[in-house]
Protein backbone atom coordinates (compact mmCIF):
# COMPACT_ATOMS: atom_id res chain seq x y z
CA UNK A 1 0.00 0.00 0.00
CA UNK A 2 1.12 3.80 -0.61
CA UNK A 3 2.37 6.07 2.01
CA UNK A 4 -0.48 8.86 2.55
CA UNK A 5 0.73 12.90 2.99
CA UNK A 6 -1.35 15.61 4.03
CA UNK A 7 1.18 17.89 1.41
CA UNK A 8 2.90 16.48 -1.17
CA UNK A 9 5.71 18.96 -2.76
CA UNK A 10 7.15 17.94 -5.93
CA UNK A 11 11.11 19.63 -6.42
CA UNK A 12 13.08 20.12 -3.63
CA UNK A 13 14.83 23.81 -4.88
CA UNK A 14 14.40 26.79 -3.01
CA UNK A 15 10.83 27.42 -3.73
CA UNK A 16 9.59 23.67 -2.45
CA UNK A 17 12.00 23.90 0.35
CA UNK A 18 10.78 27.33 2.01
CA UNK A 19 7.08 26.47 1.30
CA UNK A 20 8.07 23.13 3.60
CA UNK A 21 9.82 25.03 6.08
CA UNK A 22 6.64 27.96 6.51
CA UNK A 23 4.40 24.72 6.73
CA UNK A 24 7.03 23.28 9.75
CA UNK A 25 7.10 26.05 11.30
CA UNK A 26 3.11 26.63 11.25
CA UNK A 27 3.56 23.27 12.85
CA UNK A 28 2.51 20.40 10.42
CA UNK A 29 4.39 18.01 9.76
CA UNK A 30 2.84 15.41 7.50
CA UNK A 31 4.23 16.89 4.30
CA UNK A 32 6.75 15.03 2.04
CA UNK A 33 9.28 16.46 -0.64
CA UNK A 34 9.65 14.31 -3.61
CA UNK A 35 13.35 15.52 -5.86
CA UNK A 36 14.32 14.25 -9.38
CA UNK A 37 17.58 14.63 -8.58
CA UNK A 38 20.10 12.57 -6.11
CA UNK A 39 21.24 15.89 -4.16
CA UNK A 40 19.85 18.94 -3.50
CA UNK A 41 20.68 22.73 -5.91
CA UNK A 42 21.36 20.64 -8.83
CA UNK A 43 19.05 23.40 -11.08
CA UNK A 44 18.59 26.89 -10.75
CA UNK A 45 18.52 27.15 -6.88
CA UNK A 46 22.37 25.70 -6.95
CA UNK A 47 23.39 27.59 -9.88
CA UNK A 48 22.24 31.30 -9.81
CA UNK A 49 24.09 35.09 -9.03
CA UNK A 50 23.90 34.29 -5.21
CA UNK A 51 21.97 38.06 -4.96
CA UNK A 52 19.78 38.89 -2.52
CA UNK A 53 18.03 41.34 -4.56
CA UNK A 54 16.78 44.81 -3.11
CA UNK A 55 13.28 44.85 -5.72
CA UNK A 56 14.43 48.17 -7.38
CA UNK A 57 13.01 46.75 -11.05
CA UNK A 58 9.22 45.55 -10.62
CA UNK A 59 6.18 47.12 -11.24
CA UNK A 60 4.32 48.04 -7.80
CA UNK A 61 1.21 45.80 -8.81
CA UNK A 62 3.55 42.19 -9.02
CA UNK A 63 3.86 39.78 -7.12
CA UNK A 64 7.77 40.47 -7.31
CA UNK A 65 7.71 43.50 -6.05
CA UNK A 66 5.44 42.54 -3.06
CA UNK A 67 7.70 39.47 -2.44
CA UNK A 68 11.54 40.91 -3.27
CA UNK A 69 12.02 43.46 -0.05
CA UNK A 70 10.57 41.37 1.92
CA UNK A 71 12.10 37.83 0.88
CA UNK A 72 15.05 39.39 1.23
CA UNK A 73 14.67 40.61 4.69
CA UNK A 74 13.52 37.09 5.53
CA UNK A 75 16.14 35.24 3.62
CA UNK A 76 18.78 37.48 5.29
CA UNK A 77 18.10 36.88 8.80
CA UNK A 78 17.69 33.41 8.36
CA UNK A 79 21.06 33.38 7.05
CA UNK A 80 22.07 35.11 10.15
CA UNK A 81 20.33 32.89 12.83
CA UNK A 82 21.43 29.72 10.97
CA UNK A 83 25.06 31.48 10.47
CA UNK A 84 24.98 31.29 6.06
CA UNK A 85 27.84 33.42 4.81
CA UNK A 86 25.89 36.09 3.61
CA UNK A 87 26.89 40.03 2.87
CA UNK A 88 25.38 43.03 1.96
CA UNK A 89 27.94 44.84 -0.47
CA UNK A 90 25.53 46.79 -2.06
CA UNK A 91 24.88 47.33 -6.02
CA UNK A 92 25.26 50.26 -8.54
CA UNK A 93 23.10 50.26 -11.52
CA UNK A 94 25.10 52.03 -14.21
CA UNK A 95 23.94 53.73 -17.67
CA UNK A 96 25.85 53.97 -20.81
CA UNK A 97 24.05 57.24 -22.95
CA UNK A 98 21.20 59.56 -22.52
CA UNK A 99 18.65 56.87 -22.89
CA UNK A 100 19.67 54.95 -20.19
CA UNK A 101 20.52 57.21 -18.02
CA UNK A 102 17.06 58.22 -18.07
CA UNK A 103 16.55 54.38 -17.48
CA UNK A 104 17.70 54.94 -13.92
CA UNK A 105 15.43 57.58 -13.22
CA UNK A 106 12.71 55.08 -13.97
CA UNK A 107 14.40 52.39 -11.51
CA UNK A 108 14.50 54.99 -8.80
CA UNK A 109 11.02 55.48 -9.17
CA UNK A 110 10.04 51.91 -9.07
CA UNK A 111 12.02 51.58 -6.13
CA UNK A 112 10.77 54.11 -3.98
CA UNK A 113 7.20 52.88 -5.10
CA UNK A 114 8.20 49.22 -3.98
CA UNK A 115 9.75 50.62 -0.49
CA UNK A 116 13.43 50.17 -1.63
CA UNK A 117 16.23 51.93 0.10
CA UNK A 118 18.54 53.74 -2.92
CA UNK A 119 20.29 56.59 -4.06
CA UNK A 120 21.07 58.63 -7.21
CA UNK A 121 24.65 59.14 -7.39
CA UNK A 122 26.54 61.29 -9.64
CA UNK A 123 30.42 59.50 -11.39
CA UNK A 124 32.48 61.15 -8.56
CA UNK A 125 30.30 59.26 -6.05
CA UNK A 126 30.22 55.98 -8.34
CA UNK A 127 34.39 56.42 -8.25
CA UNK A 128 34.46 56.05 -4.64
CA UNK A 129 31.96 53.38 -4.05
CA UNK A 130 32.64 51.24 -6.87
CA UNK A 131 36.47 52.67 -8.28
CA UNK A 132 36.29 50.60 -11.32
CA UNK A 133 32.50 50.93 -12.46
CA UNK A 134 31.85 53.44 -15.02
CA UNK A 135 28.54 55.26 -15.79
CA UNK A 136 26.69 58.24 -18.12
CA UNK A 137 25.92 61.18 -16.14
CA UNK A 138 24.47 59.40 -13.07
CA UNK A 139 23.93 55.56 -11.65
CA UNK A 140 21.38 53.73 -9.28
CA UNK A 141 22.89 52.89 -5.77
CA UNK A 142 21.54 50.24 -3.75
CA UNK A 143 23.02 49.70 -0.29
CA UNK A 144 20.58 46.99 0.77
CA UNK A 145 21.70 44.39 -1.97
CA UNK A 146 23.35 41.24 -0.72
CA UNK A 147 25.42 38.19 -1.95
CA UNK A 148 24.77 34.62 -0.25
CA UNK A 149 25.35 31.51 0.14
CA UNK A 150 22.60 29.79 -1.80
CA UNK A 151 23.88 26.17 -1.07
CA UNK A 152 24.39 27.03 2.48
CA UNK A 153 20.42 27.87 2.27
CA UNK A 154 19.63 24.73 0.93
CA UNK A 155 21.48 22.61 3.37
CA UNK A 156 20.59 24.90 6.01
CA UNK A 157 16.75 24.22 5.08
CA UNK A 158 17.65 20.95 4.38
CA UNK A 159 18.65 20.27 8.28
CA UNK A 160 15.85 22.26 9.63
CA UNK A 161 13.05 20.21 7.53
CA UNK A 162 14.33 16.84 8.26
CA UNK A 163 14.88 17.71 12.19
CA UNK A 164 10.90 18.68 12.09
CA UNK A 165 9.90 15.63 10.88
CA UNK A 166 9.60 16.30 7.27
CA UNK A 167 10.78 14.14 4.70
CA UNK A 168 12.79 14.79 1.80
CA UNK A 169 13.35 11.61 -0.86
CA UNK A 170 15.67 12.28 -3.44
CA UNK A 171 16.05 10.18 -7.08
CA UNK A 172 11.87 10.39 -6.87
CA UNK A 173 11.00 11.72 -9.85
CA UNK A 174 7.22 12.76 -9.97
CA UNK A 175 6.50 10.62 -13.43
CA UNK A 176 2.72 10.09 -12.93
CA UNK A 177 -0.76 11.49 -11.40
CA UNK A 178 -3.60 10.33 -11.00
CA UNK A 179 -6.05 13.44 -9.90
CA UNK A 180 -8.81 11.29 -9.29
CA UNK A 181 -7.22 8.59 -6.62
CA UNK A 182 -4.60 11.63 -5.35
CA UNK A 183 -2.00 8.73 -5.99
CA UNK A 184 2.06 9.85 -7.72
CA UNK A 185 3.83 7.33 -9.34
CA UNK A 186 7.75 8.08 -8.78
CA UNK A 187 10.95 6.72 -9.31
CA UNK A 188 11.03 5.52 -6.12
CA UNK A 189 7.42 4.14 -5.38
CA UNK A 190 3.93 5.22 -5.20
CA UNK A 191 2.92 7.97 -3.08
CA UNK A 192 -0.92 9.27 -1.93
CA UNK A 193 -1.54 12.97 -0.97
CA UNK A 194 -4.31 15.09 0.23
CA UNK A 195 -2.75 18.22 -1.48
CA UNK A 196 0.11 18.67 -4.07
CA UNK A 197 2.37 21.53 -4.77
CA UNK A 198 4.13 21.66 -7.33
CA UNK A 199 7.53 23.77 -7.59
CA UNK A 200 9.28 21.41 -10.11
CA UNK A 201 11.03 24.63 -11.59
CA UNK A 202 11.60 23.68 -15.39
CA UNK A 203 9.15 20.56 -15.43
CA UNK A 204 6.55 22.55 -13.37
CA UNK A 205 4.47 22.95 -16.90
CA UNK A 206 4.78 19.48 -17.42
CA UNK A 207 3.35 18.25 -14.11
CA UNK A 208 0.32 21.49 -13.99
CA UNK A 209 -0.95 19.79 -18.11
CA UNK A 210 -1.12 16.39 -16.60
CA UNK A 211 -3.41 17.46 -14.19
CA UNK A 212 -5.16 19.95 -16.46
CA UNK A 213 -4.08 23.12 -15.26
CA UNK A 214 -1.81 26.25 -17.27
CA UNK A 215 -2.05 24.72 -20.69
CA UNK A 216 -1.32 27.93 -22.51
CA UNK A 217 1.69 28.51 -20.81
CA UNK A 218 5.03 26.15 -21.16
CA UNK A 219 8.71 26.35 -20.07
CA UNK A 220 10.70 27.57 -22.52
CA UNK A 221 14.86 27.61 -21.20
CA UNK A 222 17.12 30.46 -21.27
CA UNK A 223 20.67 29.73 -20.68
CA UNK A 224 22.58 31.82 -17.75
CA UNK A 225 26.48 31.55 -18.72
CA UNK A 226 28.85 33.18 -16.46
CA UNK A 227 32.70 34.20 -17.00
CA UNK A 228 34.94 34.52 -13.96
CA UNK A 229 37.51 37.36 -13.17
CA UNK A 230 41.09 37.00 -12.20
CA UNK A 231 42.13 36.89 -8.41
CA UNK A 232 43.74 39.94 -8.54
CA UNK A 233 41.04 41.89 -10.53
CA UNK A 234 38.56 40.94 -7.73
CA UNK A 235 40.29 42.44 -4.99
CA UNK A 236 39.46 45.80 -7.16
CA UNK A 237 35.70 45.57 -6.83
CA UNK A 238 33.45 45.91 -3.74
CA UNK A 239 29.87 44.77 -5.12
CA UNK A 240 28.10 43.98 -8.01
CA UNK A 241 27.73 46.54 -11.27
CA UNK A 242 24.76 46.15 -13.05
CA UNK A 243 23.76 47.73 -16.22
CA UNK A 244 20.05 49.45 -16.32
CA UNK A 245 18.04 46.44 -17.89
CA UNK A 246 15.65 46.19 -20.81
CA UNK A 247 12.13 46.63 -18.60
CA UNK A 248 10.19 44.52 -21.23
CA UNK A 249 12.58 41.47 -20.60
CA UNK A 250 12.44 39.33 -17.72
CA UNK A 251 16.02 39.39 -17.60
CA UNK A 252 18.75 41.57 -15.45
CA UNK A 253 21.50 41.66 -18.08
CA UNK A 254 24.79 40.87 -17.82
CA UNK A 255 26.47 42.12 -14.52
CA UNK A 256 29.29 41.92 -12.53
CA UNK A 257 28.88 40.04 -9.17
CA UNK A 258 31.45 39.57 -6.42
CA UNK A 259 29.98 36.86 -4.60
CA UNK A 260 29.93 35.74 -0.94
CA UNK A 261 33.80 33.62 -1.62
CA UNK A 262 35.18 37.21 -3.26
CA UNK A 263 34.90 35.53 -6.65
CA UNK A 264 33.70 37.88 -9.63
CA UNK A 265 31.70 37.05 -12.13
CA UNK A 266 30.26 38.44 -14.91
CA UNK A 267 27.17 36.73 -16.53
CA UNK A 268 24.36 35.26 -17.13
CA UNK A 269 23.74 35.66 -20.32
CA UNK A 270 20.75 35.01 -21.64
CA UNK A 271 20.70 32.56 -24.70
CA UNK A 272 17.66 30.12 -26.04
CA UNK A 273 18.95 26.56 -24.26
CA UNK A 274 17.70 23.93 -26.37
CA UNK A 275 16.72 21.38 -23.65
CA UNK A 276 15.90 22.02 -20.08
CA UNK A 277 18.85 20.78 -18.82
CA UNK A 278 21.32 21.83 -21.85
CA UNK A 279 23.76 23.17 -19.85
CA UNK A 280 26.70 21.71 -22.08
CA UNK A 281 27.58 21.81 -25.87
CA UNK A 282 24.84 19.67 -27.17
CA UNK A 283 24.06 17.72 -24.58
CA UNK A 284 20.08 16.79 -22.86
CA UNK A 285 18.65 18.28 -26.14
CA UNK A 286 15.87 15.84 -26.66
CA UNK A 287 14.08 14.78 -29.74
CA UNK A 288 10.54 14.82 -28.17
CA UNK A 289 11.39 18.00 -27.22
CA UNK A 290 13.43 20.28 -29.51
CA UNK A 291 10.53 20.66 -32.23
CA UNK A 292 8.15 22.26 -29.44
CA UNK A 293 11.15 24.24 -27.96
CA UNK A 294 12.06 25.61 -31.44
CA UNK A 295 7.93 26.14 -32.95
CA UNK A 296 7.66 28.15 -29.60
CA UNK A 297 10.71 30.53 -30.10
CA UNK A 298 9.80 30.85 -33.57
CA UNK A 299 6.19 32.63 -32.18
CA UNK A 300 7.76 34.62 -30.08
CA UNK A 301 10.24 35.68 -32.61
CA UNK A 302 7.38 36.16 -35.19
CA UNK A 303 5.45 38.47 -32.83
CA UNK A 304 8.26 40.30 -31.76
CA UNK A 305 6.72 42.17 -29.12
CA UNK A 306 9.40 42.14 -26.44
CA UNK A 307 12.42 42.66 -28.97
CA UNK A 308 13.07 38.91 -28.74
CA UNK A 309 15.25 39.12 -32.27
CA UNK A 310 17.21 41.89 -30.84
CA UNK A 311 17.75 39.80 -27.60
CA UNK A 312 18.90 36.99 -29.56
CA UNK A 313 21.43 38.64 -31.90
CA UNK A 314 23.02 40.82 -29.33
CA UNK A 315 23.34 36.81 -27.35
CA UNK A 316 25.09 35.78 -30.56
CA UNK A 317 27.31 38.79 -30.56
CA UNK A 318 28.55 38.70 -27.36
CA UNK A 319 28.87 34.73 -27.06
CA UNK A 320 32.35 34.73 -27.48
CA UNK A 321 34.39 37.06 -24.96
CA UNK A 322 35.66 39.33 -27.39
CA UNK A 323 31.98 40.10 -28.64
CA UNK A 324 31.19 40.49 -24.96
CA UNK A 325 33.89 42.88 -24.21
CA UNK A 326 32.11 46.29 -25.48
CA UNK A 327 28.68 45.51 -22.91
CA UNK A 328 31.31 44.55 -20.25
CA UNK A 329 33.36 47.95 -20.61
CA UNK A 330 30.02 49.62 -20.25
CA UNK A 331 29.98 48.52 -16.47
CA UNK A 332 33.96 48.79 -15.76
CA UNK A 333 35.41 50.53 -18.61
CA UNK A 334 39.21 49.51 -17.93
CA UNK A 335 38.12 45.63 -17.78
CA UNK A 336 40.58 43.81 -20.84
CA UNK A 337 40.00 40.00 -22.09
CA UNK A 338 43.32 39.47 -19.97
CA UNK A 339 41.46 39.87 -16.64
CA UNK A 340 39.58 36.97 -17.79
CA UNK A 341 40.41 33.14 -17.03
CA UNK A 342 39.72 30.97 -20.02
CA UNK A 343 36.01 29.15 -21.07
CA UNK A 344 32.72 29.54 -18.95
CA UNK A 345 32.81 29.55 -15.27
CA UNK A 346 29.52 28.20 -14.17
CA UNK A 347 26.16 27.77 -15.94
CA UNK A 348 22.39 27.69 -14.90
CA UNK A 349 19.21 27.62 -17.16
CA UNK A 350 16.10 29.66 -15.72
CA UNK A 351 12.66 28.08 -15.72
CA UNK A 352 11.03 31.07 -17.94
CA UNK A 353 7.49 30.54 -19.19
CA UNK A 354 6.10 31.34 -22.33
CA UNK A 355 2.42 32.10 -23.08
CA UNK A 356 1.65 30.31 -26.01
CA UNK A 357 -1.36 31.88 -26.29
CA UNK A 358 -0.09 35.41 -26.83
CA UNK A 359 3.38 34.48 -27.84
CA UNK A 360 4.81 36.19 -24.79
CA UNK A 361 7.58 35.76 -22.13
CA UNK A 362 5.47 35.80 -18.72
CA UNK A 363 6.91 38.44 -16.78
CA UNK A 364 5.65 37.95 -13.24
CA UNK A 365 5.48 34.75 -11.08
CA UNK A 366 2.57 32.75 -11.99
CA UNK A 367 0.98 30.85 -9.52
CA UNK A 368 -2.34 28.37 -10.88
CA UNK A 369 -4.71 26.29 -9.13
CA UNK A 370 -5.80 22.90 -9.74
CA UNK A 371 -8.01 20.11 -8.19
CA UNK A 372 -6.50 19.32 -4.97
CA UNK A 373 -2.80 20.95 -5.89
CA UNK A 374 -1.38 24.44 -6.54
CA UNK A 375 1.14 24.88 -9.69
CA UNK A 376 4.20 27.66 -9.04
CA UNK A 377 4.74 28.25 -12.98
CA UNK A 378 7.29 31.13 -12.97
CA UNK A 379 9.77 31.32 -10.23
CA UNK A 380 12.23 33.27 -12.33
CA UNK A 381 14.70 35.95 -10.93
CA UNK A 382 14.21 37.20 -8.38
CA UNK A 383 12.85 33.27 -7.14
CA UNK A 384 15.87 33.03 -4.58
CA UNK A 385 15.51 36.16 -3.16
CA UNK A 386 11.58 36.00 -2.22
CA UNK A 387 10.72 32.54 -1.43
CA UNK A 388 10.13 32.72 1.93
CA UNK A 389 7.63 35.88 1.23
CA UNK A 390 6.25 34.16 -1.55
CA UNK A 391 5.52 30.87 0.61
CA UNK A 392 4.47 32.44 3.45
CA UNK A 393 2.30 33.83 0.79
CA UNK A 394 1.25 30.96 -0.80
CA UNK A 395 0.39 29.42 2.93
CA UNK A 396 -2.09 32.27 3.51
CA UNK A 397 -3.77 33.35 -0.25
CA UNK A 398 -3.42 29.75 -1.59
CA UNK A 399 -2.97 26.50 0.20
CA UNK A 400 -4.53 24.45 2.68
CA UNK A 401 -3.65 25.73 6.55
C1 LIG B 1 21.43 31.88 -14.11
C2 LIG B 1 20.47 32.24 -13.02
C3 LIG B 1 20.77 33.28 -12.14
C4 LIG B 1 19.87 33.65 -11.14
N1 LIG B 1 20.23 34.59 -10.21
C5 LIG B 1 19.39 34.85 -9.18
C6 LIG B 1 19.79 35.74 -8.15
O1 LIG B 1 20.91 36.24 -8.13
N2 LIG B 1 18.90 36.01 -7.16
C7 LIG B 1 17.65 35.46 -7.14
O2 LIG B 1 16.87 35.77 -6.25
N3 LIG B 1 17.27 34.58 -8.08
C8 LIG B 1 18.12 34.25 -9.08
N4 LIG B 1 17.75 33.34 -10.03
C9 LIG B 1 16.43 32.73 -9.93
C10 LIG B 1 16.39 31.64 -8.87
O3 LIG B 1 17.53 30.83 -8.93
C11 LIG B 1 15.12 30.83 -9.08
O4 LIG B 1 14.03 31.71 -9.06
C12 LIG B 1 14.90 29.77 -8.00
O5 LIG B 1 16.06 29.03 -7.77
C13 LIG B 1 13.76 28.86 -8.42
O6 LIG B 1 13.62 27.85 -7.47
P1 LIG B 1 12.73 26.58 -7.75
O7 LIG B 1 12.67 25.83 -6.49
O8 LIG B 1 11.45 27.02 -8.37
O9 LIG B 1 13.48 25.81 -8.92
P2 LIG B 1 14.67 24.74 -8.92
O10 LIG B 1 15.82 25.20 -8.15
O11 LIG B 1 14.88 24.39 -10.35
O12 LIG B 1 14.04 23.52 -8.16
C14 LIG B 1 13.07 22.69 -8.72
C15 LIG B 1 13.42 21.27 -8.34
O13 LIG B 1 12.41 20.41 -8.82
C16 LIG B 1 13.02 19.20 -9.21
N5 LIG B 1 12.12 18.52 -10.14
C17 LIG B 1 11.86 18.81 -11.43
N6 LIG B 1 10.96 17.96 -11.95
C18 LIG B 1 10.62 17.11 -10.95
C19 LIG B 1 9.73 16.01 -10.87
N7 LIG B 1 9.00 15.62 -11.91
N8 LIG B 1 9.65 15.34 -9.69
C20 LIG B 1 10.39 15.73 -8.60
N9 LIG B 1 11.25 16.76 -8.64
C21 LIG B 1 11.35 17.46 -9.80
C22 LIG B 1 14.32 19.64 -9.85
O14 LIG B 1 15.26 18.60 -9.90
C23 LIG B 1 14.72 20.80 -8.96
O15 LIG B 1 15.61 20.41 -7.94
C24 LIG B 1 18.63 32.96 -11.03
C25 LIG B 1 18.34 31.90 -11.90
C26 LIG B 1 19.26 31.53 -12.87
C27 LIG B 1 18.95 30.36 -13.76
Amino acid sequence: MSKKYEIIIAGAGIIGLAVAYEYLKRGKRSILILEKERDRGQHASGRNSGVLHAGIYYTKDSLKARFCRTGSEKLYQYAIDRKIPVLRNGKVIVAWDETSARQIDILYQRSIENGVKVEIISKQDLKKLEPCAGTYDRALYSPNTAVIDSKGVLDALHQDLNGGGIEIRFDAEVLRIDADTKTLKTRSGDFEYEYLINAAGLYADKIAHQMQVGKQYRILPFKGCYRKIRKETAALFNGSVYPVPDLGMPFLGVHITKNIEGGLYVGPSAMPALGRENYKGFDSIRPDELPRILWDLAGLSVRNEQNFLGLVRSEISRYPLRGMMPHIRRLAPGLTEADFLPGFAKVGIRAQLFDAKNRRLVMDFLVEQGRHSTHILNAVSPGFTSSFAFAEWLLNEKLPA
